[in-house]
């Protein structure tokens, strides 16, 4: 077995937890932690010196649509309709190697800021999740669906949406063997898939276990429009036709009505709270507090960097914190471990049933050391304080996924970071160009 030992160095196991003069053992053959505890002894070559480090559980975007990093900085102070059409024409004209490309900037930021798992609607193919896979990163892919004969991405993939349920299906089969990567149905929204869609993909998730990634109720308006049509509440319908019965991850959930909170805490179900995208789109801040007491499982995500800009978790925590007590005008309605707990424990299961999102012995090697010697961690008192309101991901050092080192010393391994960016620049200025031409 080949172990690589980090010490010595601080480590938040977990939301809450300190450990300090410690030493996490990982290795790289199962993939799983074998140590930690106080230090064992003097390092070995190939081991890591911990000085001056903290490991944290690696960070969990619970809900992102990621290839989308070409549309940063396009479209950003305008109202969420307007906002809506400018991207949906730009992503008419993303071609295949577009959407690699921007997926391959996204898995390089993420990972470059502490992420080592995501959950992400948008269009997947077997190319896009082996690029994930090549990365090294955990990804639970929603292949985007939006109504039974509506085609997502027209120049990319011009498939409909009754034959993207049947790819889903069959490339959940197709990576069955890898453990990085899992698949789920992407119903986008109830507004978008109509209810007798919303019912089937209930029923085919029952059937072959496979889970469901859906949007539910992000704005007041969107919540409005479906009791005036359905007479209930986005949450209340996609309940009643079966979905929130099996395995489902909703995203948003800024506006739940009475009843929905109980309905968001059944077993299967896990919520990904947004905060950045909700506050930039002007959608509304969700109810954290009350979703926490309810029992609702709650991860952190970034939604796409079009809404965000960007992929950095770290602002997700901290702005979470903020926009409830704002809005409480109580700092003692949520706390930071709160927030940190749903960007790691609380995100994991989501991703994968089983995943825990802490570090502990037998679990999985997904962590992330960050540099505790710069001036925005010192004095170094409070390692809790410090990843709730301070750090940044630009403090991340290192970065393991299933016991694979893929950040080393700030630099991504497994994706050349500027080829990436440059490729994106080049294919986002052309995309420019067209929407300017008309
Ligand atoms: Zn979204």
């Amino acid at each position: 077995m080949t172990e690589i030992r980090i010490a010595p160095l601080t480590v938040v196991p977990e939301a809450g937890q300190v450990l300090r003069e410690a030493e996490l053992a990982v290795s790289t053959d199962s993939g799983r932690i074998t140590y930690l505890g106080p230090v064992r002894g003097p390092l070995g070559a190939g081991d890591i010196d911990g000085a001056g480090r903290l490991a944290i559980p690696g960070l969990v975007n619970a809900h992102t649509h990621s290839a989308m990093t070409l549309l940063r900085g396009y479209s950003d102070d305008v109202p969420l309709h307007t906002w809506l059409t400018h991207v949906r024409a730009f992503e008419l004209r993303l071609t295949a190697a577009d959407i690699q490309a921007g997926l391959r900037l996204a898995l390089a930021e993420m990972l470059r800021n502490g992420t080592v798992a995501f959950i992400d609607m948008f269009q997947w193919d077997s190319t896009l999740l082996a690029a994930v896979s090549e990365a090294g990163m955990r990804v639970s892919a929603a292949p985007a669906v939006f109504g039974y004969d509506s085609v997502a991405f027209p120049m990319a993939d011009p498939t409909p949406g009754s034959d993207i349920l049947e790819r889903t299906a069959a490339l959940s089969a197709e990576f069955a063997g890898d453990p990085l990567i899992g698949l789920a149905y992407g119903l986008h929204a109830p507004y978008t898939c109509p209810p007798e869609m919303v019912a089937e993909v209930a029923q085919r998730s029952r059937v072959n276990g496979i889970g469901v990634h859906i949007h539910l109720s992000e704005t007041a308006r969107e919540v409005d429009d479906s009791l005036r049509q359905f007479g209930v509440t986005p949450i209340r319908q996609v309940a009643d036709l079966g979905l929130l019965d099996g395995r489902v991850h909703v995203a948003h959930a800024v506006h739940p009505r009475a009843g929905d909170f109980e309905l968001l805490g059944r077993p299967g179900v896990t919520v990904s709270h947004n905060p950045v995208s909700n506050l930039k789109l002007g959608a509304g801040i969700a109810p954290v507090g009350r979703y926490l007491s309810a029992g609702v499982r709650l991860g952190l995500g970034t939604d796409s960097v079009a809404s965000n800009n960007t992929l950095d978790m770290f602002e997700e925590i901290k702005t979470g914190v903020l926009a409830q007590r704002g809005l409480a005008v109580d700092p003692s309605v949520i706390s930071g471990a709160d927030l940190f707990r749903m960007a790691t424990a609380g995100g994991a299961p989501a991703v994968e049933p089983g995943l825990s999102g802490v570090l502990a012995v037998g679990e999985p090697a997904d962590l992330v050391l960050l540099d505790v010697t710069g001036t925005t961690a010192s004095p170094f008192t409070d390692p809790g304080s410090f990843l709730a309101y301070a750090a940044r991901g630009t403090d991340v050092t290192d970065v393991f996924v299933a016991g694979r080192r893929v950040v080393a010393g700030r630099r991504v391994t497994t994706i050349d970071e500027a080829a990436a960016r440059a490729d994106v620049a080049e294919r986002a200025a052309r995309i420019l160009a067209e929407l300017a031409a008309g």
